[in-house]
């Protein structure tokens, strides 16, 4: 049995971020992750660090976003720093694109309520018209009415971030633990127990970062993770001269020069294949967009699962019955990446959630989070 200060359950962006912000504070920190074939929302994203939409009707979500996004640059130069990887993090401001005035309309509406729940908090974006939009987007198609700005969004390159923590949580002497399925627990407060193909281990914290794993996992330890997989395809064009100053919703350009579009949001359980009617949509989409889209070729194209709670806002619960276990799950890990390493550690590091963090607790989805525990 080896003990450590915390376990750590999930590898993946949300597991990795926190596990690096725990070893951070000094924590002996055990990260477990499953093996190859788990579903890995964080190896098939888009790679957005994005605040522009999220939060309506939720401001403490649009704050908790725009604090993430504001330390991502830190998250990024700490990361260079002690692995020499580069997380390709861009945070030029970014574009939603309207392809109709119905569309620019419903845009204007919801920018200017998130404005208004922002408070004085800030929150400061534009409505283009189609000439502006076009002076900031050179080659934007005819077909564009308009879009919404704000200067808080950006992108990264996410598998780098991922290989990044690892390699950071690692090589500052955390223990990451592949293989090691997590599927039972011995659970008492602040004593946490688990039995693993890859070894067992025994902890007076535990945080759950196992991604839709979480469902399964949480119950073990008196907490509830009503998540559900969402399926999003992503398509990817060769490497092109056309330069894109900024990343829209749907289309952004990659350091190597490709473009990535997508992503779709399908309601397919656990279903991981792709459709071609929804790719063609995607495809149509950014056309419509960047008509010179067109003469490029598609290089490569996926589907993964987003990790989906009833409201699409995050999960973080630290339990009643079992004090010491924790949750964490979120449909943003990229974006949220910053937060999880140097906000949620900290307070996991503490001992406690921060009182604000109430509003993020599975608690909000009342019976049903109850019924599903
Ligand atoms: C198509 C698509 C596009 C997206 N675009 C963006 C974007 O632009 N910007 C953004 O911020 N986010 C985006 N996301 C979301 C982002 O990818 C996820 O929020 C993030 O990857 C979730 O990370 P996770 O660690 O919770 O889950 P996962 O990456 O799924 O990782 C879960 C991990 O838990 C492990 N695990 C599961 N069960 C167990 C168990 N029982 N025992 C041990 N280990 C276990 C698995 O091995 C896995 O490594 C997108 C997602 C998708 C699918």
């Amino acid at each position: 049995m080896q003990q450590v200060d915390v376990i750590v359950v999930g590898g993946g962006l949300v597991g990795a971020a926190i596990a690096w912000g725990l070893r951070q504070q000094g924590l002996d920190t055990a990260l477990l992750d499953e093996g190859d074939v788990a579903f890995r929302a964080s190896r098939g994203n888009f790679g957005l660090v994005w605040v522009q939409s999220k939060g309506l009707g939720a401001p403490h979500y649009q704050r908790w976003t725009r604090a993430s996004a504001e330390g991502w640059g830190g998250l990024a130069e700490g990361l260079a720093s002690r692995t020499g990887l580069a997380c390709g993090l861009r945070q030029p401001g970014g574009v939603h694109l309207c392809l109709s005035d119905e569309e620019f309309a419903d845009r204007s509406d919801r920018m200017a309520r998130m404005k208004a729940e922002a408070g004085n908090h800030g929150y400061e974006y534009r409505m283009l018209d189609a000439k502006e939009a076009r002076d900031m987007l050179p080659g934007l198609g005819e077909g564009v009415v308009g879009a919404s700005w704000t200067p808080y969004d950006g992108h990264a390159n996410p598998l780098n971030l991922l290989h990044a923590l690892h390699r950071a949580f690692v090589g500052a002497g955390g223990r990451y633990v592949p293989e090691a399925r997590v599927t039972a627990a011995d659970a008492a407060p602040r004593d946490f127990r688990i039995a693993t193909p890859a070894g067992d281990f025994a902890a007076p914290r535990i945080v759950l970062a196992a991604g839709l794993g979480n469902a399964e996992l949480a119950p073990l330890f008196g907490l509830s993770a009503p998540v559900r997989p969402q399926r999003g395809q992503i398509l990817v064009t060769e490497r092109t001269t056309e330069a894109l100053p900024m990343p829209t919703t749907t289309i952004r350009q990659t350091d190597d020069g490709t473009l990535m579009m997508g992503d779709s949001h399908e309601e397919a359980g656990f279903d991981i294949g792709q459709d071609p009617a929804v790719m063609a949509a995607i495809a149509d989409r950014a056309v419509r967009c960047f008509p010179w889209i067109a003469r490029l070729n598609i290089i490569r194209a996926w589907s993964a699962l987003r990790v989906m709670a009833p409201d699409s806002l995050p999960v973080y619960d630290e339990s009643e019955r079992f004090p010491g276990a924790f949750t964490a799950n979120c449909h943003s890990g990229v974006t949220l990446a910053a937060a999880h390493a140097g906000l949620l550690a900290p307070m996991i590091a503490r001992g406690a959630l921060d009182a604000g963090m109430e509003a993020f607790s599975a608690r909000r989805f009342g019976s049903l989070a109850l019924a599903e525990a």
